[in-house]
């Protein structure tokens, strides 16, 4: 496996044809009979447009789903901001938001089923399954793993090139969390680095409570984010990602996909070189 550190850009490029806008896009959404989307926002959360299968459930393939209604939906009702004035950019630009968003949710799911792995190699006891169950609320969901997925999600954003489209994204999706249900919308407080990191060790405590087992890591004195294997930056190359078109409609609108795997064989010129020597040395690592 290749140890480079994972790039944290999005993954998956959208080819549109230059005929279609985003009225097209509604217009199929409509048509696959999709309710309305602030009514399964509130009911649903992120996890209407895609889910996470663990790996310790063996019934089906484990991974990441990325619905592609989801990402249409997320793209017309949530990035409803122009981000540019040619429009098959502008809608690319949503698009690749919107499945970097989802991507960005259910790949912290990843990251905590690994937690709770490294529980179970750490014990040799249980871990994962039963708590999964006595964590649940009413909702059906953890509420504290929902706040932590959805910051991930909302901390992503620092790729995009424009500070300022970078910013006016992550707002959008603010406003977008703030009307999930209860843990989901608590994302936003776990943004800042301390309590996202914070959050993250409460989590793994709260997994390590539910186990069945004779010694409990003491509260205090054991690192509990050394048990996910990078929460600041998952490692989506290690787990599957499936993107499913429920209902054709990206086949419908002429949008083709296309995963982004390893950029190999880059190679730093001589001009570049130069060019970046000439910034100065806060630029170079030499
Ligand atoms: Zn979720």
């Amino acid at each position: 496996m290749d140890e480079a550190p994972v790039d944290d850009e999005p993954s998956i490029i959208f080819e549109i044809p230059p005929e279609i806008d985003e009225r097209q896009i509604r217009e199929a959404l409509g048509r696959t009979g999709s309710g309305d989307f602030e009514r399964m926002n509130e009911v649903t959360g992120t996890d209407a447009l895609g889910w996470y299968f663990p790996f310790h459930c063996q019934m089906a393939q484990h991974g990441i789903y990325l619905s592609a209604k989801g990402i249409l939906e997320l793209a017309a009702h949530c990035f409803n901001r122009k981000y540019s004035e040619d429009q098959t950019e502008d809608l690319r630009r949503k698009l690749q938001y919107a499945a970097h968003a989802i991507l960005r949710h259910e790949a912290f799911h990843f990251a905590a089923e690994c937690m709770a792995a490294n529980w179970e190699l750490a014990t040799g006891a249980a871990c994962y399954i039963r708590a999964r169950t006595q964590l649940r609320g009413s909702a059906g969901y953890i509420e504290q793993e929902e706040a932590l997925a959805n910051a991930y999600m909302l901390r992503g954003f620092r790729w995009v090139s424009s500070v300022t489209e970078g910013a006016r994204a992550t707002q959008s999706l603010k406003l977008y969390v703030k009307g999930q249900p209860s843990g989901y919308n608590r994302g936003p407080d776990y943004v800042p680095a301390h309590r996202y990191e914070l959050g993250c060790k409460e989590l793994a405590f709260d997994y390590h409570r539910q186990m069945v087992v004779q010694w409990f890591a003491p509260r205090g004195t054991f690192d509990s984010a050394l048990l996910y294997p990078n929460a600041n930056r998952i490692d989506w190359r290690r787990c599957p990602i499936l993107l499913l078109d429920e209902g054709g409609l990206l086949t419908e609108l002429g949008i083709v996909t296309r995963f982004i795997g390893t950029v190999a064989g880059i190679a730093e010129s001589s001009s570049f070189a130069k060019q970046l020597a000439r910034l100065g040395s806060g630029y170079s690592d030499k």
